[in-house]
């Protein structure tokens, strides 16, 4: 039998209707929230059940960062790791996120030269780590002078361009994906290399009518499609082929916004780099949010920060992952909430809507009846009150305490 028990705290940001509940308590029950509200009236409600008392900490849902390369590439980018140690690499990446507050993670498999684990393999390893992962599989081709692609299903060697449009290779994408990440690569991608090395980085590599017809695969099948973009060309073609969602959208146009302004498409912005342009601003986003698209803020993880940009303070140039998406995300949060928007609106960036881009809305994101008891709490409002892991003080899943500092 597992436990059920009643948590209360000065404040819970619940990222749904309820919004924000001062003086608020949480009833858990076999990993899920059975009820929230008042602590009032919840403690008379369950009078037979244990109550933690946090005080005057918050509570607020765990963090979704919806687009990472935890498992097959940051090994290798974070630790001098080889083959016999790469897996120690890929749980010691997944503790260090867990450690500031992010439970479920949109991880990208791209079909890398570096490990030899199929998309079956990493959803095993998946299992054995005691977080949510979610996978996307995709086709990649990276901006070396000769171009070089890979898929997440042809295996570790590196493909034609032919391979990449072939309706078997589209087909085994559509089987393996699980929600729409960067499915399909554009634009090539500089791979965290410099412009010596990728010189063909951000080259558009599809035409429309083979955007047009991978797309149509997905949905005829469906299935949501995602893609890596940037550059006002290239978008302009992902929004005509309708992918569902975009990735990155580095240098998106007013008039491009417009056009999908209301619309069912999505953007994941990675303020933090990952394609050949400067990355999404915290007045980029707010232009997405007040434009009505689904915005979510993802970390790319791993990659080195972008340099020369003012949303982004990190005082070195080592990789960052998704440890730091409460920095990376913080300059737009701070737009939000300067703008009038509260604290539920503001951090749904990395709870609720990252939850709509994985498609797992109805089981987390916020805290609300019948949802996963996946939760923090910390010394403050996260983001809009501190961006230091060390003020997250409990990390929950699933009910299920995974890290205490306190
Ligand atoms: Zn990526």
């Amino acid at each position: 039998m597992s436990r059920e028990y009643i948590v209360k705290s000065k404040k819970i940001v619940t990222i749904s209707e309820d919004k924000t509940i001062v003086n608020g308590a949480m009833v858990i029950s076999e990993g899920k929230i059975i009820d929230i509200g008042k602590s009032d009236d919840i403690i008379s409600k369950y009078k037979e059940l244990e109550v933690e008392d946090f005080g005057y900490l918050v509570i607020t849902p765990s963090f979704i960062d919806c687009h990472t390369h935890l498992l097959e590439y940051a090994p290798s980018t974070v630790y001098p790791v080889t083959r016999e140690t790469y897996k120690i690499a890929q749980k010691s990446l997944v503790l260090q996120a867990l450690m500031s507050g992010v439970t479920t993670f949109g991880e990208q498999i791209c079909g890398s030269p570096m490990t030899l684990e199929s998309v079956k393999d990493f959803k095993e390893i998946a299992k054995d780590l005691p977080v949510n992962i979610i996978f996307s599989c995709n086709s990649i081709t990276i901006g070396f002078k000769d171009l070089v692609n890979f898929t997440s299903v042809t295996g570790n060697n590196s493909v034609d361009k032919d391979k990449l449009i072939e309706d078997e290779t589209i087909m085994d994408l559509v089987e393996n994906s699980d929600y729409p990440g960067e499915n399909i690569f554009i634009n090539a991608t500089p791979a965290n290399l410099t412009e010596d090395i990728v010189p063909r980085a951000g080259e558009v590599i599809y035409t429309q009518e083979e955007l047009d017809k991978i797309v149509s695969i997905f949905h005829d099948k469906g299935k949501r499609v995602g893609c890596h973009v940037a550059g006002k060309d290239a978008i302009e073609m992902a929004i005509k082929a309708k992918f569902d969602v975009i990735h990155h959208g580095h240098g998106i146009t007013d008039d491009e916004i417009k056009e999908i302004s209301n619309s069912n498409i999505a953007i994941v912005a990675t303020p933090l780099g990952g394609t050949h342009l400067k990355p999404n601003s915290p007045e980029d986003i707010l232009k997405l949010i007040e434009n009505n698209i689904l915005v979510a803020i993802a970390t790319d993880a791993y990659l080195p920060p972008y340099e020369g940009v003012s949303w982004l303070s990190f005082n070195d140039k080592k990789p960052k992952g998704s440890p730091e998406l409460m920095e990376i995300s913080k300059k737009a949060i701070e737009a939000l909430i300067d703008k009038g928007y509260d604290e539920n609106e503001a951090l749904s960036l990395i709870t609720l809507n990252a939850a709509k881009i994985l498609g797992v809305e109805d089981k987390i994101g916020s805290l609300e009846i019948g949802k996963d008891a996946d939760f923090i709490i910390s010394n403050g409002v996260p983001v809009v009150e501190f961006s230091d892991s060390l003020n997250i003080k409990r990390v929950y899943i699933k009910g299920k305490c995974l890290i205490s500092r306190m």
